[in-house]
């Protein structure tokens, strides 16, 4: 994989595929402009050098043509974002889309409109790859959110640039920080699994049990341990087909010298409320009825120690519920150690799913080391599995 900082973009044209699937409110205002922002360098680098810029993107899950989600209603924030006057093609695809790009200036922008009003974008169509091929004569893919899929403008147009194709910064950011955890990573590596389920997370634990030194599991998929274990886990949620499954990865990590660790007392509550009566039990003998949300004080001592000796630190998934005001403590505690740590030199990455609404939610985003950008995309990486945009961008 090449980084676009190898390379001079004058007197270029680089069609860049960028993440712009932002949220909009219903008066389709962009909500949140962090993709927009994060494919800025990418872009202004190819316009510091000289070159000039098509980006194209999905938007939603259009069903054809759908207005509500043109890429129209995201110009205005890009450019307010990029500081530069962008162009916007109506269409992927037509003559006046051609002309706009013959006519392409070195410093200028265009933005193509939603490739996902037309279906050959996510069947992988090789015909409508080459079309946005033909386009530029270098392809950068700056889209780490979709890079687990292989789709017309995400793996398959890579094809047509034999030497001509590049990773953005945000792409070599992402690669670059799974790379130091899960290959280079300092030692003691830590990867915190939390979330609510055992099976969501398998793969993950399976592959993380090769290349880490400790693993703490906590939030909601720890009880199924803990009763694989022979432990009163009362009312809280475990997915009973998985305990022998629990037992055998946690034999398997004895196997490794994988040392697991598992909370020892959790916040339990009869409801999943912040209403309900509130108690701390030992994780063994949580009483009938009540079901465990959050960590307990004596896990988030040890959790806090174990981060603390960690110089690498993989988080995925809260610890507990911490939607819910009464449940969020154990998951901030632990956010803030990891903070701690990462001060103190450790490389921290936050990755997949909930953990980085956790991480937004509580505003650590600026004290651990990167926050990935890709929901699926990272969790397909931590599991092991070569991302068909990334490997096309090699081959
Ligand atoms: P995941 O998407 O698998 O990372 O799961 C995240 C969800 O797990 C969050 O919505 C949390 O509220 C939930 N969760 C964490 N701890 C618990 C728990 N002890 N009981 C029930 N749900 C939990």
């Amino acid at each position: 994989m090449i980084s676009i900082d190898k390379q001079s973009f004058k007197g270029r044209r680089a069609i860049i595929r960028v993440d712009f699937n932002v949220p909009m409110d219903s008066n389709k205002n962009v909500l949140d402009n962090s993709r927009i922002k994060a494919a800025k360098s990418t872009i202004l680098k190819v316009i510091k050098d000289g070159g000039s810029t098509i980006l194209m993107s999905h938007l939603g899950r259009p069903n054809g043509k759908e207005e509500s989600c043109s890429l129209r209603h995201v110009l205005n924030e890009t450019q307010k974002v990029l500081g530069l006057n962008v162009l916007f093609a109506g269409d992927a695809l037509g003559q006046k889309t051609e002309d706009l790009i013959s006519a392409l200036k070195p410093g200028q922008v265009l933005l193509l409109e939603n490739l996902r009003f037309y279906p050959e974008e996510t069947s992988g169509d090789e015909m409508f790859a080459k079309k946005l091929a033909s386009y530029a004569d270098c392809y950068i893919n700056d889209a780490f959110g979709t890079a687990h899929r292989a789709h017309a403008s995400t793996t398959i147009i890579a094809k047509f640039f034999k030497n001509n194709k590049y990773s953005g910064h945000l792409l070599s950011k992402e690669v670059d920080s799974i790379k130091k955890v899960l290959e280079t990573g300092k030692k003691p590596v830590l990867a915190i699994l939390g979330g609510a389920k055992v099976s969501s997370k398998i793969t993950i634990i399976e592959s993380v049990l090769n290349k880490v030194d400790e693993i703490i599991i906590g939030g909601g998929m720890s009880f199924t341990f803990i009763k694989a274990l022979g432990g009163q886990i009362g009312e809280s949620i475990c997915e009973d087909d998985k305990l022998n499954l629990a037992l055998s990865i946690l034999e398997k990590a004895k196997q490794k010298g994988v040392i697991i660790h598992l909370p020892q007392d959790v916040i339990c509550s009869k409801e999943f409320s912040d209403d309900g009566d509130k108690k701390t039990a030992s994780i063994n003998n949580i009483p009938a009825n009540w079901q465990g949300l959050d960590a307990g004080p004596k896990s988030r001592e040890v959790f806090a120690k174990v981060v603390n000796r960690a110089k690498t630190i993989l988080w995925n998934g809260p610890i507990g519920v911490f939607e819910l005001k009464s449940f969020s403590s154990g998951t901030i505690e632990l956010g803030e150690s990891i903070i701690e740590s990462t001060k103190n030199g450790a490389f921290s990455l936050v990755g997949g799913g909930d953990s980085v609404s956790a991480v937004k939610k509580f505003n650590f985003q600026d004290g651990v080391s990167y926050v990935s950008t890709g929901g699926g995309a990272m969790l397909e990486s931590l599991e092991g599995k070569e991302l068909p945009g990334i490997a096309a961008l090699s081959n």
